[in-house]
């Protein structure tokens, strides 16, 4: 039986006065939340001070992005290690925003993907078609370029311990959703393809989330999907109640 998983993406909205706010908020409504897991993934200079909040609390903690290499010389990153060392589990990689605006590919989400593994964290892995690829029926073909893009050269042992989250990019902040089919015919994809790629053991235990203006009122459907463990919340959770809300439906 795979948990739901639920995780909020604050992207670069909080400034640490409000991310203190807002993280104290979610642990007074979840803070015992012991059916769903929560994570929430704030902006880097808040992430310590919200590590302090939800501590002794269920609310995990996560982070947007991450660096490939261990140290050095690369201006404006932050390493895997650094976000161990202050209390991060979770590493959103892949994320649409990153492929479209900072150069984000498969390649560089593989390399990614390996250094969150070694270091004992979780990559939350997101994979998505743009509308034009659905409109022209690509939809699952992007979707095996992205996922045999991440995976490549993990072993099985290591793909379990990863999320993969479904964001089609047409439905990020829009308010335009899949609809629970849609959903449901993607995450089955993703699941075949991972059975064939690392086996049923690996494909039946990994959880996929879906993202893409998930809210409260519709969270209901699409986690109803039998091949929809969670989501991934950008503004839906940037305020306790309505992140809420999503995790009760779940
Ligand atoms: C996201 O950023 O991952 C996301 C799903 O955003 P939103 O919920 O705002 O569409």
């Amino acid at each position: 039986m795979r948990k739901y998983i639920i995780a909020g993406n604050w992207k670069m909205n909080m400034g640490l006065p409000e991310a203190e706010k807002l993280a104290q908020e979610i642990v007074q409504v979840l803070g015992q939340e012991s059916k769903v897991e929560v994570v929430v993934c704030p902006p880097y200079i808040a992430i310590p001070k919200v590590a302090d909040i939800i501590k002794g609390s269920a609310v995990k903690l996560g982070a947007q992005d991450a660096h490939w290499e261990e140290n050095g010389a690369y201006t404006g990153k932050v390493s895997v290690s650094m976000l161990k060392s202050v209390g991060v589990e979770y590493v959103i990689l892949g994320h649409s925003e990153q492929r479209q605006y900072f150069h984000e590919t498969d390649s560089t989400v593989n390399k990614k993907v390996k250094k969150v593994l070694e270091h004992g964290l979780q990559p939350i892995i997101c994979v998505g078609e743009l509308l034009e690829e659905r409109k022209a029926e690509k939809t699952l073909q992007v979707i095996k370029t992205q996922i045999e893009g991440a995976y490549a050269g993990l072993s099985a042992e290591q793909a379990t311990r990863t999320i993969i989250a479904y964001e089609p990019v047409w439905a990020i902040g829009t308010g335009l959703t899949a609809s629970d089919e849609q959903a449901q015919e993607v995450h089955a994809y993703i699941r075949s393809l991972l059975k064939t790629m690392f086996g049923a053991g690996v494909s039946e235990g990994l959880r996929i989330q879906y993202g893409g203006s998930m809210k409260a009122d519709n969270a209901k459907g699409l986690l109803g999907q039998p091949d929809v463990d969670g989501g991934l919340i950008g503004g839906a959770a940037l305020k306790a109640e309505s992140f809420k809300g999503i995790i009760s439906a779940a």
